[in-house]
């Protein structure tokens, strides 16, 4: 059963890429085939994956604009063992000949990345820090959602909004649409807030958080300057250790959808 899932929370600096980068990376260890699709402007996932975002032939503005295919734009095995659709400034404009687009023009990465759906386990869309048409675009060609939480003050805030705006995606364009779960990211136990934070979150939405919590941990913040995902940066790191714990828990709870749709959720 191969999964689509959209990495998405439109709050900034909330580890969105550092999840979708490491992530993708711990999958390819676990002998799954991913692909990570970059929908977001600044291309930080595309340069975290050691891919120069400024000297590319073709990114996802021609795979939006219909220019070019999702086979012709694909970097194939980049440094974490995945593919990956690239992304840098371009897509800026991307957006907005989406909004002169008119209908069907939130079906686009969906229709692009039909082609070549078969090729992966697993694809991995890194959204942007907003609830734009790039972001709708990621939602409707996805069937899973995971949203990293930065465990701090400010964190719950906004995600209503989130929360809503998949419920009218699941209402509308895309009723196979799920929440994966939450995942707390940059979490540290000997703050009280980040533990306070987390046990909130886990009031809150019972069943759907992460046991996983990602710590803070200055290697997965390195990492992308070197172009590598942490694992191959730093492989007995704590970012590396935890994100491998996460892929392990969505194969799980993926195993055990499938064995018993709706059991574990
Ligand atoms: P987003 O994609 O949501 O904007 P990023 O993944 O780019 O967030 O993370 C924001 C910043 O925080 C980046 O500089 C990143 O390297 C750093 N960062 C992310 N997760 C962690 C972590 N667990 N520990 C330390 N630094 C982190
Ligand atoms: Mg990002």
């Amino acid at each position: 059963m191969n999964q689509t899932l959209a990495i998405a929370n439109q709050k900034g600096g909330v580890g969105k890429t550092t999840t979708c980068v490491n992530l993708a990376a711990s999958l390819v260890s676990n002998g799954r085939r991913v692909l990570l699709v970059d929908m977001d402007p600044q291309g930080n996932a595309t340069v975290g994956s050691g891919v120069d975002k400024d000297t590319l032939e073709a990114s996802n503005y021609e795979l939006l604009m219909g220019e070019a295919s999702a086979r012709s734009v694909r970097c194939r095995e980049v440094r974490g063992g995945f593919d990956l659709l690239p992304a840098n400034g371009d897509l800026t404009a991307a957006e907005v000949g989406l909004m002169a687009a008119g209908e069907g023009r939130e079906k686009r990465l969906q229709t692009a990345i039909a082609t070549c759906r078969d090729d992966y386990d697993h694809i991995l869309i890194d959204c942007p820090p907003s609830l734009n048409l790039l972001t709708l675009n990621a939602f409707v060609a996805a069937d899973h959602v995971l949203i990293p939480i930065q465990c701090e003050y400010y964190a719950l805030e906004g995600l209503s909004a989130l929360l809503n705006t998949i419920h009218r995606i699941q209402q509308t364009v895309n009723p196979a649409l799920e929440i994966e779960g939450l995942v707390r990211t940059m979490f540290d136990g000997r703050n009280n807030l980040s533990n306070q934070v987390g046990a909130q979150l886990l009031a809150h939405f019972p069943g759907q958080v992460y046991r996983t919590q990602i710590p803070r941990n200055v290697r997965l913040a390195e990492a992308p300057s070197h172009g590598l995902p942490v694992l191959q940066y730093d492989r007995s790191s704590r970012g590396a250790v935890a994100y491998l714990a996460l892929a392990a828990e969505l194969l799980r709870r993926q195993r055990a959808a499938g064995a018993d749709a709706g059991g574990l959720r």
